[in-house]
């Protein structure tokens, strides 16, 4: 129903800035005036230098500001990649008090509350505390797919300086290993992560060894697409990603919404637009968050009665593109739009359509 062209993923990676500051070191020892005057210019040159880059740099300043508890943190996190728990458990080492039955139980309490995690998905919301006599962590976990949206709010509702680990951790499907996504702010802020991977997502919270700690914990999960057919919804998808097509010679790459013939369908992202006619497809349009395509998933909306756009418009999340109709190999069936979402393959759009999430109200 579908022409399959494929895209590829351009997976991008932006390596933050590593900025090394190194000490000078100011020689006291007698030398000859020319060279004290070169080595006076040169001091002055690299003072200024130092100054610019604290006026340019936020990141700069404010390591250079604060104090050496704070350049520990950067070094740790922005160097070698350290979230604030493998700082902890660095300290711990450096303690030796990491291989002391404590210092094993705090390590270990992530795997025993993993065994049974408090399962969070839909709509969640929870006030827990941890108190300093136990060693303890708090697991949240979703099953997500791909294209699904999961949104969080974390807040600490006490005032204790103490540290809260936070952090949110995917396992992929035949996967042991959890590996971090990000580290959690208790800011109170409504954050949020679109699924590139299916997998089991878990929330998890851990205190320092001997801190209380109380916070509150808001989550939901949903699609992270607006739904491409005006006023329908879920109910209307009548045939699903997968199943067999022409006697099972191929597949169905992408979902069937069923609307009155004129329904207007609508851009599900900013991009731009590349219009066509085929005989699977009939009056179809692809859709792209960039110019040429690449590096960005793709979008097809099959069987249109008639356009709304032109090849290269660009277009505004929830502009109207086209109007449902049954053109192509639809023509026997009832008007319809085939929805398909390319990237690196076919991708079933389903887990994309579901209502956006909303976390649940207090
Ligand atoms: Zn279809």
């Amino acid at each position: 129903m579908s022409d399959p062209i494929k895209t590829t993923d351009s997976e991008q990676t932006s390596d933050p800035d590593i900025v090394q500051t190194e000490g000078e070191s100011v020689d006291q020892s007698p030398i000859n005036p020319k060279k004290r005057i070169i080595r006076s210019w040169l001091l002055f040159g690299l003072l200024a230098l130092l100054v610019i880059l604290l006026v340019v740099r936020d990141d700069v300043r404010q390591n250079a500001a604060e104090s050496s508890e704070n350049a520990l943190h950067y070094i740790a996190f922005d160097v070698l990649g350290w979230s604030p728990r493998d700082l902890f458990i660095w300290r711990l080492r450096m303690a030796g008090l990491l291989d002391s039955p404590l210092g094993q139980r705090w390590i270990e309490a992530v795997n025993r509350a993993g065994e049974q995690p408090v399962q969070a998905g839909g709509q969640f919301r929870t006030t827990e505390s941890f108190t300093s006599d136990e060693v303890e962590a708090h697991v949240y976990q979703v099953s997500l797919e791909r294209g699904e949206k999961l949104i969080w709010q974390f807040s600490r509702l006490d005032n204790a300086e103490s540290r809260l680990y936070a952090s949110l951790e995917r396992r992929e499907k035949n996967d042991q290993q959890w590996s971090t996504i990000t580290e959690l702010d208790a800011d109170d802020t409504t954050n949020s992560q679109v699924v590139s991977k299916a997998g089991a997502y878990r929330i998890v919270l851990q205190p320092e060894l001997f801190a209380n700690a109380e916070y509150s914990l808001a989550m939901a999960n949903g699609g992270s697409l607006p739904f491409p057919v005006e006023g329908a919804g879920q109910r209307d998808i009548g045939s699903a990603f997968g199943v067999e097509r022409d006697g099972g010679a191929r597949k169905h790459h992408g979902v069937d919404i069923f609307a009155e013939r004129g329904t207007p369908v609508t851009a599900v992202i900013d991009g731009y637009v590349r219009t066509g006619t085929g005989a699977r497809g009939g009056e179809h349009v692809w859709l792209s968050g960039s110019m040429i395509g690449f590096g960005s998933a793709r979008y097809y909306y099959a069987h249109l009665d008639s356009f709304a756009v032109e090849s290269g418009d660009r277009v505004k999340r929830g502009d109207i593109l086209g109007y449902v109709g049954n053109t192509g190999n639809a023509i026997t069936t009832p008007p319809h739009l085939h929805f398909g979402i390319y990237s690196g393959g076919p991708v079933d759009p389903a887990p994309f359509l579901k209502p956006e999430p909303e976390l649940p109200a207090l």
